[in-house]
C-alpha cells in the first residue's frame, strides 16, 4: 500500500509511536473519539495519518483530515508525510488561507484549525472526511477549542446517519482533562486515552540567578558562552518573536562566522532587486562614514563578508571568533517552508548548529541534534481590547507547561542542558498552564463566528473550557443586537419554550470573512453597498493597528521618531478639502486615512512619516492587513476583483458620506449626543461641567471630546457622533470620532429607533 524508501522506514522505526500502531488503531476502531497523548517528538502528527491511511480510512468515501492552529505546522508537516510516504503533494496536502494545494487525490490534507472551522460553514457534518485528526490540542487555540465541541456533536449526527466519523484529539501534555471532561460527553461515555512513552533523557535545568530585563542581550550572551564552552551538540534559543529572531541571529553570525557554507551568500541572492538596492546605498553610506573612523586592521577581516565588516564596525562590538563557526538559522512561524526545511538537515561538518526560535519550536516542529536549550521565558501573546476589540501583542512570560516543553528539547539525544535566563523564584511565579485563548478573548467575536456557522445557543455549546456564561449571554443579547440590530440577526421563533434565538443573516456570513473584530467587518461589509471598499479597507485597516500616531505614546520612540502634532495633518495635507462638508465631519476617521494616503504616497519613508508624527511599523502593518482584507474581499463579494492601490486617491464627497455611514453602521453602540445649553438659572459650576459634554447611551455620566480629536475645538453642526474607544483620565473622552446624521439611524443603527 505504501512504498517507503528504506532510509526513512528506518527512521520511522525508531518514534516511540510505532510501538504503538497496535494499540491506537485498535482503540480507534472501537471508539468514535480518542484521545493520543505524547511528548513532543513521539511521531504523532507524522506517524498517525499513515496508520490511518495504511487501515484504509481514506479508501472508502472520505479522507483523513489533520488539523494544526498553526499554518506553518500545516505545510511543513503535508510535505514531511508525502515524503516519508513517497507520494506527490496531491495526495498528501495541505490548505492554510488563502492558500493550499489539495486535489481530487488527495488522501490526507492537513489544514489550519480556522480553514476547517470555515469547511464546517458550508458542509456542517464535513462530510468529505472519515476522520478527523485535531492536533496541537494542547495549544488550545479558540478555533481548535471549538472545533473540538463542534465535533462531538458532528460525531454523533454521523453516527445517526449511518456515516460514523472518527475524531483523534492529539495532545503533547498530559492535561487531558478538559478532552474529557463531562459537558463535552453528556451522552456518551469519555474518550479512552493512548499514552504514548517518549524515549526522553534527562535534562538539567540551570536556573539565572537573577532575572534581567533585557533578554534578547542575555540570550545571545548565554549562547556566545555556552558555545565557547560546551562539548559539541546544537542550541536551540526561544525568544517571542521574527525582529528579536532576526537581531539575534545577525549578532551570532557576526560573532561566530561561518564561512565555507552559502548560508549568507545564498540568502543575499534571493533578495529582491529593490533591497539590494537599498543595501548597496546603504553600504555606500556607512563606507563614507568608514573613512573617518580610526585605523583598524584590515588583515584581520579578509574572511568576513564585506558587509558584515562595515556593520560590525559600527556597532563597536567585540571581535568575531572565526575559530568557532556557528551554523546559525531562523525558525519562526512566518518564515518560508524551504528555509524552515533547513533546521532538519544536519549542520555542516565542523559547525555547531544554533537556532534561533519562537514559540513554534515548543510542540509544533521537532528539531533535531539539539542539546541545550536557551531560553528566555518570554512568549508573545495577543491580548484582546474589550472596549475596541483591536487586539494587541505583548510579550509575557510563559507558563510552566510551556517552560518545561522548552527544556524537554534538549533531551531527545542523549543527557541535555536547559538554561533559563530567570531565576527559580520567578518560574514559581508562572502559571502552572497558559490559559485557554477562549478565556482571554472578547466573545462578541466569536459568536458572530459561531453563529454564522449556526450554532445558535453559544451559551450552550460544549467547549471543552466554557467562556463566562455571563459574559456570552450579555454580549449575544446585547452587544450583538446594538451593534447589528436586524441587519445581522433575524429574530426567529422557535416553537419550542426558549426564548426567541438570534440567526445570523447574509450580512452576518459576509462578514465572518473578515479577520476583524465584528464591528469592523461590518463596516466592510456595508462598505460595498455604498461603493467605498478600497477606503473602508484602508480605514479599518488603521482602525486595527495600535498607536499610529506618535502623539499617543511616548514623545520619542525606540526607532527615534519624533513628536509632531497630530493636528498638524490634516492642515497640512489636506488643507484645501478637510476644513468642510463630509470631509471634516467624517473628522478622526478622514485623519486616518489622509494619514494612510499620505504616507503611502512617499513609499512610507521614514523622514516623511516622522515629519507626520506617524509610526513607520504601524504603517507598514496597515499595509500588510489592507492587502490581507482586499483578499477577504474579493471572496466576500462575488465579482469583486479588487486591487490595492496603496497610494488612495483622495475620496470623492460622495464617498466620504459613504464612509461616515458605515463607520456609524460598525459603531452603532458607540453613539453620543451634544448636550444641549442647559436652561438659564441653572448653577455655574453645572454649567461648566456640561460645556461641550455628550451624553452616550450606556453612560449616566456626561463624556467629552479627547483633546486630540479633530472636533476638539469645533463641533459646529456636530449634533451626533460615534467613538471608537472611550478612555477615562480626569474625565470621560471618546476618541477616534466621527459625525453622524439621526435620520441614518433607523437603517444603520437600529437600537435607536
Ligand atoms: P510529534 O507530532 O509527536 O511531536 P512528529 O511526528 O512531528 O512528532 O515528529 C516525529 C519525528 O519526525 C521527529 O523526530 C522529527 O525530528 C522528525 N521530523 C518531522 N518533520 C521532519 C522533517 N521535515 N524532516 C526531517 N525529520 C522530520
Ligand atoms: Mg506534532
Amino acid at each position: 500500500l505504501v512504498n517507503r524508501k528504506p532510509e526513512i522506514q528506518e527512521g520511522r522505526l525508531k518514534l516511540p509511536i510505532l510501538a504503538e500502531e497496535q494499540v491506537v488503531m485498535e482503540t480507534i476502531n472501537e471508539n468514535p473519539v480518542v484521545i493520543i497523548c505524547g511528548e513532543t517528538g513521539s511521531g504523532k502528527t507524522t506517524q498517525v495519518p499513515q496508520f490511518l491511511y495504511e487501515a484504509g480510512y481514506a479508501h472508502g468515501k472520505g479522507i483523513i483530515g489533520v488539523t494544526e492552529p498553526r499554518r506553518v505546522a500545516a505545510i511543513s508537516m503535508s510535505k514531511r508525510v508525502a515524503t516519508e510516504m513517497n507520494v506527490s503533494s496531491d495526495v498528501v496536502s495541505y490548505q492554510i488561507r488563502f492558500e493550499g494545494n489539495a486535489t481530487p487525490d488527495t488522501k490526507i490534507k492537513f489544514l489550519t484549525d480556522g480553514v476547517l472551522l470555515k469547511e464546517a460553514q458550508q458542509d456542517p457534518l464535513l462530510s468529505k472526511y472519515s476522520v478527523i485528526i485535531i492536533d496541537e490540542a494542547h495549544e488550545r487555540s479558540v478555533y481548535t477549542d471549538i472545533l473540538i465541541g463542534l465535533l462531538t456533536i458532528i460525531v454523533r449526527q454521523r453516527e445517526k446517519r449511518g456515516r460514523p466519523l472518527k475524531l483523534l484529539i492529539m495532545s503533547a501534555t498530559l492535561r487531558v482533562e478538559d478532552f474529557t471532561n463531562q459537558a463535552l460527553f453528556k451522552h456518551s461515555t469519555p474518550p479512552p486515552v493512548v499514552k504514548v512513552e517518549a524515549r526522553q533523557f534527562p535534562v538539567t535545568v540551570h536556573f539565572n540567578k537573577k532575572t534581567l530585563s533585557d533578554y534578547v542581550t542575555e540570550a545571545y550572551k548565554k549562547t556566545c558562552k555556552l558555545h565557547r564552552t560546551l562539548p559539541e551538540g546544537g542550541i536551540l534559543v526561544f525568544v517571542t518573536g521574527q525582529q528579536e529572531v532576526h537581531s539575534l541571529c545577525r549578532k551570532l553570525r557576526r560573532m561566530f562566522p561561518y564561512i565555507e557554507g552559502q548560508v549568507t551568500i545564498e540568502e543575499g541572492k534571493k533578495e529582491s532587486r529593490r533591497k539590494r538596492k537599498k543595501k548597496e546605498e546603504k553600504l555606500k553610506e556607512e563606507k563614507s562614514q568608514v573613512s573617518e573612523l580610526p585605523k583598524i586592521d584590515l588583515s584581520r577581516y579578509k574572511h568576513l563578508p564585506v558587509f558584515y565588516f562595515f556593520q560590525r564596525i559600527r556597532m563597536g562590538e567585540s571581535k568575531p571568533d572565526s575559530s568557532h563557526p556557528l551554523y546559525v538559522l531562523p525558525l519562526y512561524s512566518l518564515l518560508s517552508s524551504e528555509k524552515q526545511a533547513r533546521v532538519f538537515e544536519p549542520p555542516p561538518a565542523g559547525c555547531r548548529l544554533c537556532i534561533i526560535a519562537t514559540n513554534v519550536a515548543e510542540t509544533s516542529l521537532t528539531i533535531p541534534n539539539i542539546r541545550y536549550v536557551v531560553d528566555t521565558g518570554k512568549t508573545k501573546t495577543k491580548f484582546y481590547d474589550k472596549v475596541t476589540g483591536v487586539s494587541t501583542f505583548r510579550v509575557t512570560w510563559v507558563s510552566q507547561a510551556s517552560a518545561d516543553q522548552r527544556a524537554g528539547r534538549a533531551g531527545r539525544l542523549g543527557p541535555g542542558h536547559c538554561y533559563r535566563l530567570y531565576s527559580s523564584a520567578v518560574f514559581s511565579d508562572f502559571s502552572k498552564f497558559s490559559p485557554p485563548e477562549i478565556t482571554r478573548r472578547p466573545v462578541d467575536d466569536l459568536v458572530l463566528q459561531m453563529k454564522s456557522m449556526r450554532i445558535d445557543k453559544v451559551a450552550n455549546f460544549p467547549f471543552p473550557t466554557p467562556p463566562e456564561s455571563e459574559q456570552i449571554k450579555v454580549n449575544t443579547d446585547q452587544i450583538l443586537h446594538h451593534i447589528f440590530g436586524t441587519h445581522f440577526i433575524d429574530m426567529e421563533f422557535k416553537s419550542d419554550r426558549h426564548r426567541s434565538s438570534p440567526v445570523i443573516t447574509a450580512l452576518g456570513e459576509t462578514m465572518a470573512w473578515f479577520p476583524v473584530s465584528p464591528r469592523y467587518a461590518k463596516m466592510l461589509t456595508l462598505a460595498q453597498a455604498y461603493k467605498v471598499v478600497p477606503y473602508a479597507i484602508a480605514l479599518v485597516a488603521a482602525l486595527s493597528v495600535d498607536e499610529i500616531f506618535v502623539d499617543n505614546i511616548q514623545p520619542v520612540d525606540a526607532e527615534g521618531d519624533v513628536t509632531l502634532s497630530l493636528s498638524q495633518i490634516p492642515y497640512k495635507f489636506n488643507t484645501r478639502t478637510f476644513h468642510q462638508g463630509n470631509s471634516r465631519l467624517l473628522g478622526d476617521m478622514m485623519l486616518l486615512l489622509t494619514a494612510v494616503g499620505a504616507c503611502e504616497a512617499e513609499g512610507c519613508s521614514p523622514d516623511f512619516c516622522s515629519q507626520l508624527g506617524v509610526r513607520v511599523k504601524a504603517m507598514r502593518e496597515i499595509r500588510k492587513l489592507r492587502i490581507q482584507l482586499t483578499n477577504a474581499a474579493n471572496i466576500a463579494f462575488k465579482d469583486s476583483s479588487l486591487v490595492v492601490d496603496p497610494k488612495l486617491p483622495p475620496p470623492t464627497e460622495a464617498q466620504i458620506l459613504g464612509l461616515r455611514k458605515i463607520v456609524l453602521g460598525g459603531l452603532a453602540d458607540h453613539v453620543a449626543r451634544i448636550n444641549p445649553a442647559p436652561p438659564p438659572g441653572t448653577e455655574k459650576a453645572e454649567v461648566k461641567r456640561l460645556r461641550g459634554s455628550f451624553q452616550c447611551m450606556q453612560l449616566e455620566e456626561p463624556v467629552y471630546i479627547h483633546p486630540e480629536s479633530s472636533f476638539y475645538r469645533d463641533t459646529q453642526g456636530v449634533e451626533f457622533v460615534v467613538y471608537q474607544s472611550m478612555v477615562e483620565t480626569s474625565r470621560l473622552y471618546m476618541r477616534g470620532l466621527c459625525c453622524v446624521e439621526s435620520h441614518w439611524f433607523p437603517e444603520l443603527a437600529p437600537s435607536y429607533c
